[in-house]
């Protein structure tokens, strides 16, 4: 428990560094990321710990106390922060928690300027006081540098008095110009706008801040109900009216759809702007309902920042370690310090093979850059020099199974290193864990840990005995995590595997270059695992899509393994694919690529590419020459171009499901 605490104490304390950094001297030394990742690992802590929790915690703070050098300003409405979230399932989670108060409210959509939070307030029209968000009770005064903020009104064009909020920024176009200057007088160049716009706004010299030509997007109109301004929508526009810069790509939102929506369209086009965004705000758009959903000591519970995935992230390298894959197959992986990446802590990501770590001199103790991109595992993209430290020893592959500690082997023109010892227990588990996996046999419940525990325990250690598990049904009642319960449901999914199709045994088999995608070609060509098996490597390398180094494997994979294809027809695991005529008749898009592009109605592009799949098409993802369809669904952009261009037929999604039908 001591480590808890002390765990808890020292990545506060690290945090409060970060922050400081952050907030005060606008220099931070980690990147955003990286700084989300430890506040995330201390928030878990805090919720299962909540008795080692500080009080003061910066999971509960908004920003920093305010400098000295500035006069204070105390707010009588406090400039809350933002909860984040990353995903779309998050957005959901957001909308349903509003739907399940009872509420029903549209929604507005708006860029997330990245820059500093500022409040100007005017007096009888005029320009009175501006101010930092500070700790977000007391602020800094800032007037005479906010004064010189071009678009910033100093004097409106009614004479009330308004308090209104919004974010000072400074455009990549003034960065870059400063930047060039600040290295030409041989001055540290600012690492990104956000810092830069912070540094140029909390100068005490108000003339610097005036050569640094900052320029603000105002969102908040404080006490809107003094001017009768019912939603954030009416809230825009009113500031608009008087001579506020607001920024004109905000949205208003019926649902989580058009949310959705919003945030997919900006994920790229947000790169074209002249200034930085770090993610969208989905704000509830009436203000009525504010009070009613309420809020946290740090943010309001109606409104939250998504933040834009960060597909690189960088982070430190702990350790590498070895695994081996089922055809024996070893990659070296990075152990990483848990970072945050489109949502999920990532501690792993792979180093692939001998040749990637030494091109990248990838060293243990070295900052590394890691990217993910869509489902596929976490990659170390390369090395940030500049954080190396002295003394790193540079990598060298191992020479020797880290399980069976056999020699391993390195084929002429391969980049992979083998363990090439049937018996190995590293093998023989993944071969496991892949026949059990998702893509593969999908059993549920029959992960990586269990699968581990059982092959230890003797009950698994081929594929067949997964399938005679039930023997031990007791004895796995009895194990850790496990319960009567999960057991049944897991022998139960077991036994449900045994009527999987024909490409996802396929699949679950392993065959050294036959993933997914190959196997459905086979199992469409084949049709049962005895004609697929019995094929010559000429049958196999005159179908479309296998090549030599496919064929062979699947002609050697069935040769070494009879035993292992007899066993499962035993079982009852041997899917027949029917062909008939009156089938061939239905595939009417037999041997054509089809593109789809731009968004589709009435189904996703998941289910429409399955069903070009089942009618014998191929849903390919550009566009050439050799498209033979393109479905365009709404706000299809440079594909529908390219297929004019081309003369490629195009239709739209509901003459595409005539076609279908
Ligand atoms: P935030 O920046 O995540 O979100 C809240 C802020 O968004 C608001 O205060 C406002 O200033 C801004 N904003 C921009 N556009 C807006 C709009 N249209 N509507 C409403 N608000 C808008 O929260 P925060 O508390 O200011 O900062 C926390 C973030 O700062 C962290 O998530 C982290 O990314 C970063 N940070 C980084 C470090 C580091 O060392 N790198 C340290 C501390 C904080």
């Amino acid at each position: 428990m001591d480590e808890i605490k002390t765990k808890i104490y020292e990545l506060t304390e690290l945090i409060n560094k970060y922050r400081k950094e952050y907030y005060e001297l606008d220099n931070p030394s980690i990147s955003d990321f990286e700084y989300d990742s430890l506040i995330h690992n201390l928030e878990e802590l805090e919720k299962e710990y909540p008795e080692y929790a500080f009080p003061n915690s910066p999971t509960k703070a908004v920003g920093y106390t305010p400098n000295t050098a500035f006069e204070k300003v105390v707010f009588t409405e406090p400039m809350l922060s933002l909860g984040d979230i990353f995903n779309a399932e998050e957005v959901k989670e957001f909308v349903n928690r509003i739907y399940l108060m009872g509420y029903h409210p549209s929604f507005v959509c708006e860029l997330k300027i990245d820059g500093i939070a500022s409040s100007a307030t005017y007096h009888k029209g005029f320009f009175t006081l501006g101010s930092t968000r500070g700790d977000g009770t007391v602020g800094e005064n800032i007037t005479d540098n906010m004064k010189t903020i071009d678009n910033l009104p100093k004097v409106l064009n009614s004479d009330i008095d308004m308090e209104v909020r919004g974010e000072v920024y400074m455009a990549r176009s003034t960065l870059d110009s400063l930047n060039d200057q600040r290295k030409k007088d041989g001055l540290d160049e600012f690492k990104n706008c956000r810092n830069a716009a912070g540094g140029s706004l909390r100068q005490l010299d108000s003339e610097v801040t005036r050569s640094r030509h900052l320029q603000v997007f105002n969102y908040t109109l404080v006490h809107p109900e003094k001017y009768g301004v019912k939603t954030q929508v009416e809230a825009l526009n009113f500031l608009k009216q008087h001579g506020f810069s607001i920024n004109p790509n905000f949205r208003h939102c019926e649902n989580v759809d058009e949310i959705l929506a919003y945030l997919e369209e900006w994920k790229d086009k947000r790169k074209e702007l002249d200034y930085d965004t770090d993610g969208v705000v989905i704000k509830v758009n009436e203000f009525a309902l504010y009070d009613k959903i309420g809020y946290t000591v740090k943010a309001p519970k109606w409104g939250i920042a998504y933040k834009f995935p960060a597909l690189e992230v960088e982070t430190k390298l702990l350790d590498i370690v070895y695994t081996v894959g089922r055809t024996g197959n070893i990659t070296p992986n990075a152990v990483l310090e848990p970072v945050l990446i489109s949502g999920s802590v990532v501690q792993r990501a792979t180093l692939n093979n001998e040749d990637f770590c030494i091109e990248r001199d990838v060293r243990i103790g070295d900052y590394v850059i890691v990217r993910k991109a869509g489902e596929i595992i976490p990659e170390v993209v390369g090395v940030n020099f500049d954080r190396r430290t002295p003394g790193l020893i540079p990598f060298s592959m191992i020479e020797n199974c880290p399980v069976c500690h056999k020699p391993l082997q390195r084929k002429e023109n391969e980049s992979l290193h083998f363990c090439t010892n049937p018996s190995c227990d590293g093998r023989k588990l993944a071969t496991l864990i892949y026949f059990a996996s998702r893509p593969a046999m999908d059993i549920e419940g029959l992960g990586e840990k269990l699968l581990e525990d059982l092959y230890n325990l003797g009950y698994v250690r081929e594929i067949i005995d997964i399938y005679h598990l039930n023997k031990y049904r007791n004895q796995l009642i009895n194990l850790e995590g496990l319960g009567e319960k999960s057991v049944d449901t897991l022998l139960d999914n077991i036994e449900k595997s045994k009527n999987n199709s024909l490409d996802k045994v396929i699949t679950s088999l392993g065959i050294r270059f036959v993933g997914a995608k190959v196997s459905k070609v086979l199992a469409k060509e084949f049709g049962s695992l005895d004609k697929l098996f019995s094929a010559s490597f000429t049958d196999l390398i005159s179908i479309k899509d296998i090549g030599d180094v496919i064929a062979l494997s699947i002609v050697q994979y069935g040769k070494e393994n009879k035993l292992l294809l007899e066993q499962l027809k035993s079982l009852g695991i041997n899917p027949i694919i029917e062909k008939n005529d009156e089938d061939e008749s239905k595939l009417i898009f037999k041997g054509k690529a089809i593109v789809l592009t731009g968004k589709l109605e009435t189904m996703t592009r998941e289910e429409a590419s399955s069903l070009i799949e089942k009618l014998g098409g191929q849903a390919t993802t550009s566009v050439s020459k050799n498209t033979w369809l393109v479905v365009a669904g709404s706000d299809a952009g440079s594909k529908k171009d390219k297929a004019l261009k081309l003369g490629i037929k195009i239709i739209n999604e509901q003459e595409f499901l005539e076609m279908c039908k």
